[in-house]
């Protein structure tokens, strides 16, 4: 599918107005660098050129605006609204890291793709208020640039937000394209990780073209058949399909992929559960290697799942499994969870289409 951007559309504004060549620089720095909301702020563009993207574009140069926010104590959350009024929400969040003695701040920006989500994974809040609409390009970006413009740029950008990234694969990766892109924000693609439920079409088509992003598989269960009953989309893709896929990547791309494992309490935190993960990760010595399991403490946050978090004895037996097996893993930190923006826990101010539970 082609997708037309905004500046696509200001290019061929441009072009039928013979323009110069460098009216298209000063409104790309506009839309990218500068501080400026309105095209009619742009100072150094002629009066009638600032009319034409006006009518072309609307006067608001960002496709998304701030409806509402909150400030947690490392998580800012905000929640945006597109022109035809869908909502959706982006985080912002705050890592204090020490390296080689010297202590950093890092800052993570975690965006939807989609306004709702129609896969339907029980755990998750988003999936719990049904698909609304596939964000824009521009949408995507907008969510990066809207922070940028309120000086709060980001070091890393996760595709984590709302919705499943490559279930709208051509506006994600368009949006991608224009993160990294020289004359767009010259982001490094390893700034940039993407994680997915195992659209395997979407996870082949990022080992293909888009090699150096970070990718993360959401597992959250290693038996296909307690998978699929949590997360519907194992029907169509079962695990051990998504791992050689996974396989793939890892043989042509020869860097870290993560499994993402949200553990809740009593549905997949045992020693059976663990055993069995530790299986998968090992099943190669690829997957040994660069396989790194993320564990992520549940958070009930607004309470439109009917899960309940871990108990800290059997995360601890959990994470005992993997070292004895020697998988690569990391216990998440907490976050978000004061503001509702913390994994899984996005759902703008939508109702859950049904009741949970
Ligand atoms: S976990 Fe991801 S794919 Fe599943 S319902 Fe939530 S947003 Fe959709």
């Amino acid at each position: 599918m082609t997708i037309t951007t905004r500046l696509d559309r200001i290019k061929q504004l441009l072009k039928k107005g013979n323009f110069p060549k460098f009216r298209f620089e000063q409104i790309r720095n506009a839309i990218y660098s500068d501080k400026i909301s309105r095209f009619s702020q742009i100072s150094n563009l002629p009066k009638s050129l600032k009319e034409q993207l006006a009518k072309e574009l609307g006067d608001e140069i960002l496709t998304v605006k701030k409806v509402h926010e909150m400030i947690g104590k490392q998580a800012h959350k905000v929640l945006l609204e597109t022109a035809d009024g869908h909502q959706i929400e982006t985080v912002r969040l705050t890592y204090y890291l020490k390296q080689n003695g010297v202590r950093k701040i890092h800052h993570s920006l975690c965006i939807s793709t989609q306004s709702g989500c129609a896969l339907g994974c029980l755990f998750c809040a988003t999936g719990a208020i049904g698909f609304k609409k596939n964000l824009t390009a521009d949408e995507i970006l907008d969510q990066v640039l809207y922070f940028i413009k309120n000086d709060m740029p980001a070091d890393s950008i996760i595709f984590m937000g709302m919705g499943e990234p490559l279930a709208n694969p051509d506006n994600t990766l368009r949006a991608i394209d224009l993160m990294i892109a020289k004359d767009g924000l010259s982001m490094s693609p390893r700034r940039l990780s993407l994680s997915t439920v195992g659209i395997i079409p979407g996870i082949e088509r990022l080992t293909r073209d888009y090699g150096s992003i970070n990718l993360a598989f959401s597992l959250h269960n290693p038996f296909n058949e307690e998978r699929a009953k949590l997360m519907p989309i194992t029907n169509a893709y079962p695990i051990e399909k998504v791992m050689t896929a996974i396989d793939e990547h890892l043989k042509v791309n020869n860097h870290k992929v993560f499994l993402a494992y949200i553990l809740l309490k009593d549905v997949n935190d045992s020693q059976r559960h663990a055993k069995a993960l530790t299986d998968l990760a090992r099943a190669t010595p690829d997957r040994l290697r660069l396989l790194h399991v993320n564990l992520i403490r549940y958070n009930p946050g607004n309470s439109l799942t009917p899960y309940q978090k871990p108990t800290n004895s059997m995360v601890e037996k959990f994470q005992a499994i993997l070292t004895s097996y020697k998988i690569h893993h990391t216990l998440r930190q907490d976050f978000g969870t004061d503001i509702n923006a913390a994994c899984g826990q996005l759902a703008a101010t939508y109702k859950p289409k049904q009741s949970p539970g």
